[in-house]
C-alpha cells in the first residue's frame, strides 16, 4: 500500500475531469482555540483587506465563540462568511457551557463546523451527536459543515473507506432535497490534521470521489453533483493548487494557515491552470 504520510511534490493532477456542475469552491478557516478578541478582530481585518476582489469562491472565517461578534463586525460589507466550530443539539436549555443553533445565527453566523475530529477525540462526539447537530444547525438556518475522516491506524488496516462510508450514512440525517442542498462535507484524514503530513492530491480525491459516490447512493446522484466536498488536513498555501485542480474537491477547511492572514489570502486565491 502506498504510505499515507508520502509527500505531496510531484504529484500530478488526477485525469479525471470536473463535474459540468459548477460547484461554488469555499475556503474555511478554522481558528480552533486561538486568538483573543483584539487578536481576532486584526486578523479578520487583515483579510478583508488581502482578500478584497475574490468573489467567485467563498471564503469563511470560524473563530472562537467568544470572538463571533466582534468578527462579524470586522468583516460587515464583504462577502466574508462567519462560521462556528460547534453547537449543541438543543435551542435552549440548562446545558452549561454550549451555545445553541439559534444563538450562533443571531451572533451572525452562516455556517457551522459539526463533528471535527478533535470533538470527537477529546469531547466524545459520535455519529449519533453529529447526526443530532446537522438537524438543530439546519433548523436555525445554519449551514452545517459536517467533518469526516479516518485515524492513521485506520488507513494503515485499509478499514478508511468503510469508516468514512459508516461516518456519513450514521452522521447525515435523513433529509428533504432542499435541505441536502445546505450540507457540505468536509473529509479531513485525523492523521493529517496539524501534522504537516497532507494526503497528495491523489489520496484526497480518490476519498472525495468516493464520498460523493455514498451521497450518491443515499441521496442520489444529481444532488450529490451539487454538494461540496472540503479537504482538510494541513491545507497551506504551497499545496492548495493542487489540492483544487482535482475534480472533486471543492474547498479548503484549514486550520494552522487559517490564523496568518498572508497565507490563508494566498489560499484563497489558488490557482489551477
Ligand atoms: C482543521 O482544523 O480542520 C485542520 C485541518 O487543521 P490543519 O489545517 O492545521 O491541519
Amino acid at each position: 500500500m502506498k504510505s499515507p504520510l508520502s509527500s505531496i511534490s510531484g504529484s500530478a493532477p488526477s485525469a479525471e475531469k470536473k463535474s459540468t456542475f459548477q460547484r461554488t469552491p469555499l475556503l474555511a478557516g478554522n481558528w480552533k482555540m486561538y486568538k483573543t478578541v483584539q487578536e481576532a478582530q486584526a486578523l479578520a481585518s487583515d483579510l478583508k483587506v488581502l482578500a478584497a476582489g475574490v468573489l467567485d469562491r467563498e471564503i469563511l472565517l470560524c473563530p472562537p465563540s467568544v470572538n463571533l461578534t466582534k468578527v462579524s463586525e470586522a468583516i460587515r460589507g464583504t462577502s466574508i462568511q462567519l462560521g462556528a466550530q460547534n453547537l449543541h443539539w438543543e435551542a435552549e436549555g440548562a446545558f452549561t457551557g454550549e451555545l445553541s443553533g439559534p444563538m450562533l445565527k443571531a451572533a451572525g453566523c452562516t455556517y457551522v463546523i459539526i463533528g471535527h475530529s478533535e470533538r470527537r477525540q477529546y469531547f466524545g462526539e459520535t455519529d449519533e451527536t453529529v447526526n443530532k447537530k446537522v438537524s438543530a444547525a439546519l433548523k436555525a438556518g445554519l449551514l452545517p459543515i459536517v467533518c469526516v475522516g479516518e485515524t492513521l491506524a485506520e488507513r494503515e488496516k485499509n478499514v478508511h473507506l468503510t469508516v468514512v462510508e459508516r461516518q456519513i450514512r450514521q452522521g447525515v440525517p435523513a433529509l428533504s432535497k432542499e435541505d441536502f442542498l445546505k450540507i457540505v462535507v468536509a473529509y479531513e484524514p485525523v492523521w493529517a490534521i496539524g501534522t504537516g503530513k497532507t494526503a497528495t492530491p491523489g489520496q484526497a480525491q480518490e476519498m472525495h470521489k468516493f464520498i460523493r459516490q455514498t451521497l450518491s447512493d443515499i441521496f442520489g446522484g444529481d444532488l450529490a453533483e451539487k454538494t461540496r466536498i472540503l479537504y482538510g488536513g494541513s491545507v497551506k498555501p504551497d499545496n492548495i493548487d493542487m489540492l483544487m485542480a482535482e475534480p472533486d474537491i471543492d474547498g479548503g477547511l484549514v486550520g494552522g494557515a487559517s490564523l496568518k492572514a498572508a497565507d490563508f489570502s494566498r489560499i484563497v486565491k489558488y490557482e489551477t491552470s
